[in-house]
């Protein structure tokens, strides 16, 4: 299929070739035509599959066929997404897609002084893209009315409640006109996302693509068991292994990330953080600097990497396990991005073992294991010695018929009483 057939107007057409793209991603060829048409839309589909051109370029055209009108432009197009990074990669999208249609957009977001962003507003635009947080605030200061609104997008539907902007979502829907074409977008479409689409959406279409627990299978996964302690030094190594040049970790949290960073830094790996304690200036920096490959590894907390949009994404390290399992095929699912060839590797420790469980029974995967690494859990190394006769010296000349603890039971009395912990190879979890 080409971008040709699915009826796209010339302006866009040579826009889309500018920007390199030869085919459709089946999330474009799946929504364009029905976007274009006139549909509501429930999309399932997550970063990476480019629904951002599934939804911005049949607006763009939607929009550019009707655009004589008197006076002022009117916002006609609203995108509501939930972070900064997300905006204004959907912003760049527009921009990029919609070069040759005369149409105007901007883009606001929370963390910045608001006086640019009104003025822009002031001009007039026909499509805005915004976070709900500062939208909200500037629809009640008088600077925005989305009463005009034609086409309304709520992007990355999950994210927004996983980030608690419930209200602002209903606020924001009350305040639209009634007439409109809604399109909707989730990774998941778990109950409370799809009760939410029911609020919004009117008899909608469904198009779903690469649904969560099968795009892994496109991306080369490993994993190597590590004592939590060892991990620094355990990156340190698969780093100078590792010939890619642009290296996403991923940290539960934001003090780990700066760890991490630090650790790096000490062992002469150019990296940055980006988490939300930063400002919005030292995240835009670290990733402008991680795009252009100044920094090679950029260590990112769950929340701040859902909007980086890097291409050619080559390996995404996951330093800890995340604790929901579908945070582990978004975080994936950064490289091995339109076709790309990406690889995954994680680290698990001890107390990770269940978020392994249940990541690879969302996978229906079981990740293979790196084996021989310098840096083995020390249950290996204890299993090693035990099959080779070298007992620790507890057990040796035991007298009592009382059967031996397996190797479970160990780890949890180990484990009752604060002790470090250790379990078996051959009990993955
Ligand atoms: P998205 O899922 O919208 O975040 O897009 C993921 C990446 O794929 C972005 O970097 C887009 O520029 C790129 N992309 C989107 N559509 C296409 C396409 N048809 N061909 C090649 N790359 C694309």
């Amino acid at each position: 299929m080409q971008f040709s057939e699915l009826n796209i107007i010339q302006p866009i057409l040579k826009a889309i070739e500018e920007e390199g793209y030869t085919t459709p991603t089946p999330i474009q060829e799946q929504a364009i035509p029905l976007v274009l048409a006139g549909n509501d839309l429930m999309g399932c589909a997550q970063t990476g599959t480019g629904k951002t051109a599934a939804f911005s370029i049949p607006i763009i055209q939607l929009l550019s066929k009707n655009k004589e009108y008197k006076g002022k432009r009117k916002i006609r197009a609203l995108i509501v997404t939930p972070t900064r990074e997300l905006a204004i990669q959907i912003g760049d999208s527009l921009k990029a897609y919609g070069r040759h249609a005369g149409l105007a957009s901007t883009v606001i977001f929370g963390g910045v002084n608001q006086n640019k962003q009104t003025g822009v507003l002031q001009q007039g635009v026909d499509i805005l893209v915004a976070t709900p947080g500062r939208l909200l605030d500037l629809m009640m200061q008088g600077f925005i009315s989305i009463r005009d609104v034609e086409i309304f997008v709520l992007d990355e539907a999950d994210r927004m409640l996983d980030m608690g902007f419930i209200h602002d979502v209903n606020k924001l829907i009350k305040a639209l006109p009634d007439e409109r074409q809604n399109l909707f977008f989730s990774a998941t479409m778990a109950p409370e996302i799809l009760k939410l689409a029911g609020t919004i959406l009117k008899d909608p279409v469904r198009v779903e693509v690469t649904p969560v627990s099968s795009t892994a299978e496109i991306i080369q996964q490993s994993l190597y068991f590590v004592d939590k302690g060892n991990k620094n030094a355990l990156l340190v190594d698969v780093l100078s292994e590792q010939p890619a040049t642009s290296v996403l970790v991923f940290t539960r949290t934001k003090h780990g990330a700066d760890k991490v960073v630090k650790h790096l830094m000490k062992h002469g790996i150019k990296s940055d953080a980006i988490h939300g304690n930063k400002s919005q200036n030292n995240r835009q920096r670290a990733l402008s600097n991680f795009k252009d490959k100044t920094i090679r590894v950029l260590v990112a907390t769950d929340i701040a990497a859902r909007g980086i949009d890097v291409e050619e994404m080559e390996l995404v390290i996951n330093f800890e396990l995340p604790n929901i399992s579908e945070t582990y095929v978004h975080r994936i699912g950064r490289t091995g991005r339109a076709g790309n060839k990406g690889t995954a590797i994680s680290f698990c420790d001890y107390e990770e073992k269940a978020y392994l469980k249940d990541i690879e029974k969302l996978i229906h995967t079981t990740i293979p294991v790196v084996e021989g690494h310098p840096y083995p859990m020390e249950v290996f190394v204890i299993e090693k010695k035990e099959q080779r006769g070298a007992r620790p010296p507890r057990n040796q000349g035991a007298q009592t018929k009382k059967p031996r603890p397996t190797t479970e039971q160990k780890v949890d009395a180990a484990k009752k009483k604060g002790k470090k912990t250790w379990f078996g190879k051959r009990d993955r979890y």
